[in-house]
């Protein structure tokens, strides 16, 4: 069988979320060169177990023990092995049929099956910046035992492609593109009392909540910025952020001679899925193809990088290096979620960030358990600077600003 014709075993890691729907699109669009052989999810058992009967993995994984004890229940007879808890997704990282495993967890959670997938020798499809964050250069490690790494976040997806043949001294820098989210345009003033509902609202993409949100506090560039930094080796001053609302450019290189190269297509995530799942190959367009008058108006902006403080958050930490990065991503995590869940302000999100960066007192990176106890730090620590914001301790009005305290 010719390599175009043979299919790839692929284990999808955060199945049910919205990259991992996504992928599923594309993998019923190309059901002849993808085969489903593990799938895992958090809690989500409806829809895992829909999956597993409708893809037929070897083994589906549920980090929840109680949601996996049901599922196994309801998967009795099909001969699909149930696995549980959060080791399941270093089994499904390894496991044995997959050649490709696509990483869509959200969150930190996702770094050791990152490093398992590596260090078993796969071809990693990575949508979880997070574990870049937090573990760069332990990935960088990983890399060194065979496997292979293809981001499928769409601004790295962009740069990978533009690089395809390109040597990395003709790199002047690294472009990244962001929408500027639900809030482009406001003032800081005009940012403190805008609520979860808003935040939500992503004016071209449709994301999970997490990664929405960071979007909408440009948290989610500043991942993107660290990311880019220990996927392509370059140093943060020749990593650069434009906006760009229309998302149709996303990303560019600009090149010692002073060229451009950019991808551009309709803001869809099935496209840098696919293309991650086919490298090196390119496969049909997993959704319509567009002309190109249909891509409108290209324009470009200035980050308002007063408005949005966490952009340079992330500047700062990936600037100190070593556990920083981890730090300002768990800080980040904590944040994020006590303002979806309505006990912090939105520009209280920079300012736990930015309390918890602040405290933190460097240790060396030489282990995964070093990055998990820097992440347990900075749980706790920003766990804090929300109870204060929040006036859980009743120390409403302290140390905030921008309209902390709303509950
Ligand atoms: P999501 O919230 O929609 O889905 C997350 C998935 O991970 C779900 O399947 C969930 O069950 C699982 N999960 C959640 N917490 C977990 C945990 N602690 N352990 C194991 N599994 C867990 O998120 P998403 O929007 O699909 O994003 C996934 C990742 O891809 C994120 O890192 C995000 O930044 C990145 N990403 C997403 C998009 C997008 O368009 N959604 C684009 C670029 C990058
Ligand atoms: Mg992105």
């Amino acid at each position: 069988m010719s390599e175009a014709n043979r299919s790839r075993g692929l284990a999808i890691l955060g199945s049910t979320g919205s990259i991992g729907t996504q992928a599923l699109k594309v993998v019923c669009r190309h059901p002849e060169r993808l085969r489903v052989v593990a799938l895992t999810a958090h809690r989500n058992l409806a829809l895992l177990e829909e999956q597993a009967r409708r893809f037929r993995p070897e083994m589906v994984g549920m980090v929840g023990e109680e949601e996996a004890a049901e599922l196994r229940r309801r998967l009795a007879g099909t001969g699909i092995r149930v696995s549980a808890g959060k080791d399941c997704l270093l089994e499904a990282a390894r496991h044995p049929g997959a050649e490709t495993v696509l990483n869509a967890v959200v969150g930190s959670a996702g770094l050791p099956p990152t490093l398992a997938a590596l260090q078993a020798g796969k071809r990693l499809a990575l949508a979880n910046k997070e574990s870049m964050v937090a573990g760069g250069e332990l990935v960088r490690e990983a890399l060194g035992h065979g496997g292979e790494l293809i981001p499928v976040d769409s601004e790295h997806g962009a740069v990978f492609h533009c690089l395809r043949g390109e040597e990395m001294e003709n790199v002047a820098c690294i472009v990244l593109t962001a929408s500027g989210g639900p809030f482009r345009g406001r003032s800081r003033e005009e940012l403190v009392s805008v609520t979860v509902e808003e935040a939500l609202a992503h004016p071209t993409w449709s994301m999970g909540r997490k990664i929405t949100v960071d979007s909408a506090t440009l948290m989610n560039k500043g991942l993107e910025v660290i990311e880019a930094h220990f996927l392509f080796g370059l140093p943060y001053e020749r990593i650069k952020v434009i906006i760009h609302p229309q998302s149709v450019i996303h990303s560019l290189v600009e090149f010692v001679d002073g060229s451009f190269a950019a991808q551009l297509s309709l803001p869809d995530m099935r496209l840098p899925i696919c293309l991650a799942l086919s490298y090196p190959e390119r496969w049909g367009p997993p959704f319509r193809r567009s002309a190109v008058a249909e891509l409108g108006s290209l324009t470009f902006e200035e980050v308002d990088r007063e408005a949005f403080g966490c952009l340079d958050l992330a500047y700062r930490a990936g600037g100190k290096g070593g556990l920083h990065t981890a730090v300002l991503n768990a800080a980040n995590e904590v944040a994020v979620e006590a303002f979806l869940e309505g006990r912090i302000a939105f520009l209280g999100i920079e300012e736990v960030i930015g309390a918890t960066l602040d405290d933190f007192r460097p240790a060396p990176l030489r282990s995964l358990e070093d990055i998990l106890r820097a992440e347990e730090w900075a749980r706790s620590r920003a766990g804090e600077a929300v109870r204060e914001r929040a006036g859980e301790k009743g120390t409403a009005g302290k140390r905030q600003t921008g309209g902390g305290g709303r509950r």
